[in-house]
């Protein structure tokens, strides 16, 4: 297989280490004493990475898992959930909410908008009364970045547990679980932690397993039910057997995490140049207030198609980047920032084979977007 440079939001590239770390020999998992120490250390990092003191658990499947895993958790039919909405991860929620029997109350915000927080308390004012609320932290078909603490904080204040969907930000962008009170913070491997796609990571409060704990109908699932990973530790009981190799290498991608001090400075520095060089260059961005560090969404150029587009990039550069798809299909181009992709060479090689392309189908930029993104870019 021909690699290309992949520079879409997620999955994102693996770095050495973590390919490496994946090829290492391995125990039984399920009867291994050693592998229950190292789940429950690697797991401890990932507190340390999220800011929580609440338990951490990685199941074996990719991000869908996680989301879908939350709602049947906490889900009881007739429980009134509040979906909050901007954007169509924000929106599918409902989905997995109706599945388990929930009665979704939508919350909708303009979808070129972060959502408004004053809006949201005026309507939590008149109705509160939901057991929990999802959010997305960075709804990537968009790139909408909503503010999670102030978010949470509203919902928790009014005895709302808060499910927050941050598999898209999370080691891109600050998120404290602890501080902003997120009683489930959902991510996945393959986005900005950058290791293979197969794995969830979730972050369970207290107060989310107790309501488990407090239901009168039993959980309609077995892989989608976290109340029978809360005692693994001290049974030595997994419910399943887990993925070894997909956590030793994801434990390798943590620990490149932690050892990198400048990760969210240079998240924060590479897209804000990324935005600079995009406008500067004569095109629009997606969104209007609330950018995302890890992803940048462009609307495409009048007379250009987007699938052309994105086959030239690959065919005559070699670098892959995104279309999006619901709404956006046809209407915007993402290029992923993210984890080992928020790289100062790979985001100015991948503007340069934008604008080169836009180029040969007969859009102009007006600057030199590569220009523009090295002068602004620390
Ligand atoms: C990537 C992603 C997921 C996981 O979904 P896949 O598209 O199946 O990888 C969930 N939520 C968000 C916000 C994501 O970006």
């Amino acid at each position: 297989m021909k690699v290309p440079q992949i520079m879409t939001p997620g999955p994102t590239e693996v770095r050495e280490n973590v390919r490496m770390a994946r090829a290492l020999a391995t125990t039984n998992p399920d009867l291994d004493p050693q592998f229950y120490e190292f789940y429950k250390e690697t797991c401890g990092k990932i507190g340390e990475f999220l800011k929580t003191k609440n338990s951490i658990r990685v199941l074996s499947g990719e991000g869908i898992l996680g989301l879908e895993a939350a709602c049947a958790s906490l889900t009881e039919i007739g429980d009134r959930v509040l979906v909050i909405d901007n954007g169509i991860f924000g929106e599918g929620f409902a989905d997995f909410v109706k599945m388990y029997g929930g009665e979704v109350v939508f919350f909708k915000g303009d979808r070129r908008h972060k959502i408004n927080t004053l809006k949201l308390e005026e309507f939590l004012e008149k109705d509160n009364d939901f057991k929990y609320a999802t959010v997305v932290h960075c709804d990537t078909p968009s790139g909408v970045l909503n503010d999670i603490d102030s978010i949470c904080h509203l919902l928790k204040a009014r005895g709302i547990l808060t499910v927050v969907d941050s598999v898209a930000a999370m080691g891109g962008e600050d998120i404290r679980v602890d501080e902003w009170k997120i009683d489930i913070a959902l991510g996945a491997s393959q986005k900005c932690i950058s290791a293979p796609a197969g794995l969830t990571l979730l972050s369970i409060s207290e107060d989310a397993f107790k309501s488990m704990e407090q239901r009168k109908s039993p959980i309609a699932s077995y892989y989608c039910n976290l109340l029978v990973w809360k005692s693994y530790y001290d049974d030595k009981w997994f419910p399943y057997t887990p993925p070894i190799s997909d956590i030793i290498g994801l434990r390798q991608a943590i620990d490149n995490i932690l050892e990198d001090k400048e990760i969210i400075a240079r998240h924060d520095s590479i897209s804000k140049a990324t935005r600079k060089a995009i406008t500067q260059g004569g095109l629009n961005l997606y969104i209007k207030e609330g950018y995302s560090n890890t992803v940048t969404v462009i609307e495409i150029p009048n007379g250009i198609n987007d699938k052309e587009l994105l086959k030239y990039m690959l065919k005559e550069f070699n670098v892959f980047i995104a279309g999006s798809f619901g709404y956006l299909q046809g209407e915007v181009i993402r290029i992923g920032h993210m984890g080992e992709n928020a790289k100062k060479d790979k985001v100015a090689y991948t503007l340069l084979a934008l604008q080169n392309s836009l180029k040969a189908l007969g859009f102009q930029c007006k600057k030199d977007m590569v220009e523009v993104f090295f002068s602004e870019v620390h």
